[in-house]
């Protein structure tokens, strides 16, 4: 199937219109007509390099919004015309333990990501810088109607990558939760949180988000580097989502909670991360990761989304200003989640 989008042919682009083949749909598959790709912080440390060697020419992309164009004659959950998004995996092995349980993410034989994955084929698989996608309707996810497509496609990933870790820990009332880094995934961290009735607390590297915080219901506002403010809230969370895709020190914010408390890892920086046993040991501390989310857990936070009225912040750029766009995330300008309108 002819797909037109955008792709890097080197590491670090630019971006270049680039025109590809999809494979030919079949009788389990869905045609995707793309409406609207998030910009994904993964997107860029992709294309970087950051995370290993890739194939170019690359189209990144895994916050998909659509319609339905076409479907094979076994598709059951979706209709033509319908609107519909794809995340970070296109499919899984099924059978695993992991599969099973419907954490395809986690897929013992690994899941087969949407875009930059080696097929047994030798082909790729390309992501939603682009027009159409062809997905297995069991890696489909249904947008509920009231969520209007430019604001379902960050949901695909920086949504479940929040929502999941959440509930997974726990964020109801009573709870104090931490978002370190107001970003994509941070400012629905910070939602997500205060609509499960926990007390929410930012960590932001400067003072120029607070305005926006409180309003996407924090409590409190924190600057990193503001020592004071800092040892007034070490010791005191339950529960940290830390989004940074930059170093940090572990040990200064596994200070920050309380016995029992966890800081769970959504972030993804190149390098490595040390810690003292002590910072731990001495009140029972954790420290988790977590990776998206599978697809009945997404299907189940995009009906949240939906019954809450809880929408992320978005900036919609036509896909020709993708490099632009770049610039805008990379000096930390977006507001608070760039999405790519597709012609
Ligand atoms: P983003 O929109 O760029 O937001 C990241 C935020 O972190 C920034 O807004 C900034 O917030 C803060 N920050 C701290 N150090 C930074 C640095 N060196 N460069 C830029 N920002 C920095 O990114 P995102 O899309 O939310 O993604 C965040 C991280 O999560 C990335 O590493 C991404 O790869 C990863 N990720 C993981 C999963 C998963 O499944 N675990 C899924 C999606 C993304 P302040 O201005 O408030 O400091
Ligand atoms: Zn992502
Ligand atoms: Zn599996």
């Amino acid at each position: 199937m002819e797909t037109k989008g955008f792709a890097v042919f080197k590491e670090r682009g630019p971006f270049k219109p680039y025109s590809f083949t999809r494979r030919e749909p079949g009788p389990n598959d869905v045609v995707i007509q793309i409406k609207y790709c998030g910009i994904c912080h993964s997107d860029l440390h992709s294309i970087s390099g950051e995370w290993g060697d890739r194939t170019f020419p690359l189209v990144p992309g895994h916050e998909i919004a659509g319609l339905v164009l076409a479907t094979g004659s076994k598709v059951r959950r979706v209709k033509v015309g319908e609107p519909v998004g794809v995340g970070c995996f296109v499919d899984s092995c099924r059978t695993c333990k992991e599969c099973s349980a419907g954490l395809q993410q986690y897929c013992s034989k690994g899941a087969v990501y949407t875009y930059g994955y080696s097929l047994k084929d030798g082909s790729i698989t390309q992501g939603g810088y682009s027009d159409k996608i062809v997905v297995d309707e069991n890696y489909v996810l249904r947008v509920p109607k009231e969520i209007p497509l430019s604001e379902a496609a960050p949901l695909m990933c920086a949504g479940i990558t929040t929502y999941s870790p959440l509930r997974t820990w726990g964020a109801g009332p009573g709870r104090k939760v931490g978002v370190i880094g107001l970003g994509g995934l941070g400012h629905m961290a910070v939602k997500f949180a205060s609509s499960m009735g926990a007390q929410v607390t930012v960590i932001s590297s400067s003072e120029s988000k607070r305005a926006d915080a409180l309003k996407f219901g924090a409590a409190r506002y924190v600057v990193s580097s503001d020592d004071a403010a800092m040892s007034a809230l070490a010791g005191t969370l339950d529960l940290i989502i830390c989004t940074s895709p930059g170093m940090y020190s572990l040990d200064k914010y596994v200070g920050l909670l309380a016995l029992d408390g966890t800081l769970v890892i959504v972030g993804l920086p190149k390098g490595k991360l040390e810690l003292q046993p002590n910072s731990l040991i001495r009140k029972r501390k954790s420290v988790a990761g977590s990776l998206i989310g599978g697809v009945k857990e997404t299907q189940e936070m995009l009906d949240y989304c939906a019954s809450k009225a809880i929408r992320p912040q978005v900036e919609v750029v036509p896909l020709e200003k993708v490099n632009d766009a770049y610039a805008r995330l990379i000096a930390n300008e977006a507001r608070y989640r760039l999405v790519l309108q597709i012609p």
